[in-house]
């Protein structure tokens, strides 16, 4: 039986970590939308397990990082050990944001957090509700979406965010290239509990051994994630490994007497490099999994999609609640996939060079990257160079379309993070997406805020530098910068100026 049609202004496919942090920015902003899942209930696997630190001050704007850290554990630093030696210490305290820790918590508890703050904006995930298809036209679309009990519904759509992971449907449907390569080698992975692990529960280590890598990722006290590189098994699927030949990797590879036991869970995994080139087709965009996979070496692959999101969902909300409009709103969704595209491209790169390195099998190359390794990461700059990648704090978009002019002396450039100041409150927070105007409150910055009052907050911040005025964005990247105030409304009317009505 077929429903008579439906209309949703923002439907999103998929309930994994990223449609739900899509769906959780869009609520508080107001926006209306339906989310859906094909399957009955939010994954029970530990999956991704670090919760990054850009990703709880992004998190800190809206659904507030809190409950996600009071749900997880903090890991402080990263050990690299080759042989007996450990020839790298990488510490996180001095990462510059106030969550200075990689954040360990399983994917079903990033998941279980995020689907109980959608239940408080009053999203409920519609389960057991798959897209089986859909077409886009210029102004919207049309999906079907099929019902546990098999009933079809047909939904016109004014938007359709595919956030449906690595095989994806929407993706699919709009035949969008997932390029890239399947990488030689199977992957274990083991959640178990250890006994033995000679360095603090609070410190990830990175074993480099001449057969292979073994990487320990603690969870919560006595609980570890262990990962292992394994020769190609030859089959369709990598083996899923037991306790036993757990414990005979963490024999050869790991120090002695670590224990293994009690597995929750067990699985195996080949790596897929693989990526769209265009996160934006029309009225779809594609995020998350849907839009790139890669090695899980770095951690980065949910804390990307993520996001993926949060750099949408601002730009949506302010076109379909009409702040932005016409050709302008279309100006401000297309910068979406350049600037997702170019961070995507460089976690796979990331991704891939940290996991060739890890697995190195030639004996003089595994030497010379044991010996560089041990020098590079004795030094600060490296150090801090690391931690801020793996952090995510490092991350900017120096080429946006969206990026101004740099008029200011000092302070951050264009596209760069605005690092939260102390006891202020998080840049981009509320119901509404703002910009931010960092500036002394001369009467000519209070007037910008005036006259863009749908578009600027209307507290003014404390200058981010010596002299200037700096606009940063609702996601906490800076917009521009300028010697005076005309800078800064000729950008913002740059920014919404919809051509059609000035003709
Ligand atoms: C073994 C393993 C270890 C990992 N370790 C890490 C790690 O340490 N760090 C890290 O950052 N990442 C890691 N990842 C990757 C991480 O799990 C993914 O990046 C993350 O889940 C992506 O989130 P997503 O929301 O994009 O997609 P998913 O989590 O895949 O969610 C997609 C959702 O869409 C739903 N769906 C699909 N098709 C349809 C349809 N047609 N209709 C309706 N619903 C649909 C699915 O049911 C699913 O719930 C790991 C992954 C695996 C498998």
């Amino acid at each position: 039986m077929t429903n008579p049609r439906a209309t949703t202004p923002v439907l999103i496919v998929g309930a994994g970590p990223v449609g739900m942090t899509l769906a959780s920015e869009l609520a508080r902003y107001q926006v209306p939308l339906r989310i859906i899942d094909k399957t009955p209930q939010r994954t029970d696997k530990s999956k991704a397990l670090v919760v990054w630190s850009r990703t709880l001050e992004l998190f800190d704007r809206g659904s507030g990082a809190k409950r996600f850290i009071d749900a997880g554990f903090k890991a402080h630093a990263v050990n690299f050990v080759a042989g007996d030696k450990t020839i790298g210490h990488v510490a996180m305290d001095d990462v510059e944001s106030p969550y200075n820790f990689a954040l360990m918590l399983p994917q079903s508890e990033t998941e279980r957090v995020l689907e109980e703050r959608l239940s408080e904006l009053g999203v409920a995930i519609e389960r057991q509700v798959e897209l089986t298809g859909f077409t886009m036209r210029a102004d919207g679309g049309d999906a079907v979406l099929r019902h546990p009990e098999g009933r079809e519904e047909q939904v016109a759509v004014d938007w359709l965010i595919g956030c449906d992971g690595a095989h994806s449907a929407v993706r699919h449907g709009l035949q969008a290239p997932f390029t890239g390569v399947t990488m030689g080698a199977d992957f274990m992975l083991a959640d178990v509990h250890m006994q033995g692990y000679p360095f603090p529960d609070t410190e990830i280590a990175i074993y480099w051994h001449r057969e292979g890598i073994l990487v320990v990722f603690p969870i919560s006290p006595g609980r570890y994630r262990v990962i292992a590189d394994l020769p190609p098994n030859g089959g369709e699927h990598p083996a899923t490994p037991t306790l036993d030949e757990v414990q005979a990797i963490l024999d050869r590879r790991g120090p002695p007497n670590l224990r293994a036991s009690d597995p929750v869970w067990l699985s195996g995994f080949r790596i897929n490099g693989r990526k769209v080139s265009d996160y934006r087709h029309g009225r779809a965009f594609l995020l998350g999994d849907a839009a790139h996979v890669h090695s899980p070496a770095g951690g980065q692959g949910m804390n990307t999609g993520m996001q993926d999101a949060f750099n949408l969902a601002w730009k949506l909300a302010m076109v379909v609640r009409g702040v932005v409009s016409g050709p302008a709103g279309d100006k401000l969704l297309d910068s979406v996939s350049p600037e997702r595209s170019a961070v995507g491209e460089q976690v796979l790169k990331a991704a891939d060079r940290i996991t060739e390195i890890g697995t190195l099998h030639n004996p003089v190359a595994q030497t010379l990257r044991n010996v560089a390794a041990h020098l590079a990461l004795g030094l600060a700059p490296v150090q801090h160079a690391v931690i801020d990648r793996m952090t995510e704090i490092a991350i900017a978009y120096p080429h946006s379309p969206l990026n101004g002019p740099h008029g200011a002396s000092g302070g951050p450039r264009p596209g760069e993070r605005v690092s939260p100041a102390p006891g202020q409150p998080p840049i981009g927070a509320g119901d509404t997406p703002r910009f931010t105007l960092f500036a002394e409150p001369t009467d000519a910055a209070r007037d910008l805020t005036r006259r863009f009052a749908t578009i600027i907050e209307p507290e003014i911040r404390p200058p981010l530098a010596k002299s200037g005025l700096w606009l940063a964005r609702p996601d906490a990247y800076l917009a521009c910068s300028a010697k005076d105030a005309q800078a800064i409304a000729a950008y913002l009317d740059n920014l919404t100026r919809d051509e059609r009505s000035s003709h």
